[in-house]
């Protein structure tokens, strides 16, 4: 099975590896886009750097997307969204009464950096805190699909919730539908995400039993990492036949309202 690769970060961002050697690994290795952090510090800030980081990359031969950070992330105009082969919309952190919620122990836990335990789960196990942060996170979901026209959901359920350690109990399968249900009804993908390890085969194959599309995401910040767990997440899940996105959005209805 030859996957594309939607979600690898280079110096444009928080990688280390220049756009001009990523647009060779995905000659050599597999196929892959690019898709940076939008915003990002010493990065994309506006649409002038978005539309130049499309041509830079396209010129090298890469399809491009951008990692846009929800919640955080100034609007796109329509034309520089559609310049995009695809944007990934993925919740980092939340803002509740006006308190920033990073994700960023959680994810280093998920990703391995981290060893347990993991020291935020005494906070984190408060069921009315649990709420919020369920709450919040699909609201800016439901904001990217509806709003920004997001293509695919970056690492969907990487949360200080799944750092608990039973993804199962910590989103309530109502939650689990009602995410599920949103990006079937907009046609947008969820992506399996290699280096936080999510989401979980429960989720994925209810996913898959809506019908939903997904979307491969290493997430490789540094050499390209190989996708082992995504495949035996494939596997346990029982995704082999996708749909997986190729490196593009789908472009629902276009050919037959373009013919003149
Ligand atoms: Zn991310
Ligand atoms: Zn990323």
């Amino acid at each position: 099975m030859r996957l594309f690769d939607h979600h690898i970060h280079s110096r444009r961002s928080d990688g280390t590896v220049s756009l001009e050697d990523r647009a060779k690994s995905a000659l050599s290795i597999r196929p892959h886009g690019i898709s940076d952090h939008y915003p990002w510090p010493t990065g994309m800030q506006n649409d002038d750097d978005v539309l130049r980081y499309v041509d830079d990359a396209t010129q090298l031969g890469l399809r491009v997307g951008i990692e846009y950070d929800l919640g955080v992330a100034p609007p796109l105009t329509r034309s520089t969204h559609d310049a995009l082969d695809y944007v990934i919309g993925s919740v980092h952190g939340l803002a509740l009464d006006g308190t920033r919620i990073g994700y960023d122990l959680a994810g280093a836990l998920l990703k391995g950096r981290t060893a347990p335990p993991y020291v935020e789960a005494p906070r984190f196990a408060d069921p009315a805190l649990q709420r919020r942060v369920l709450e919040t996170h699909l609201a800016l979901v439901r904001e990217g699909i509806l709003e920004t026209g997001i293509d695919i959901v970056g690492h969907p359920t990487m949360s200080p919730l799944a750092a608990l350690g039973d993804p199962e109990s910590a989103y309530p399968i109502d939650w689990q539908e009602r995410f599920i249900e949103l990006c079937v009804v907009h046609g947008v993908a969820i992506e399996i995400n290699e280096a936080y390890r999510v989401p979980h085969p429960a989720f994925l194959e209810r996913a898959h039993a809506r019908g939903a599309r997904f979307a491969i995401g290493s997430d490789s910040h540094f050499a390209l990492v190989p996708l082992d767990r995504t495949e035996a997440m494939i596997r346990a899940s029982g995704l082999a036949d996708g749909p997986f996105l190729d490196g593009r959005r789908v472009q629902d209805g276009v050919s037959s309202a373009t013919s003149s």
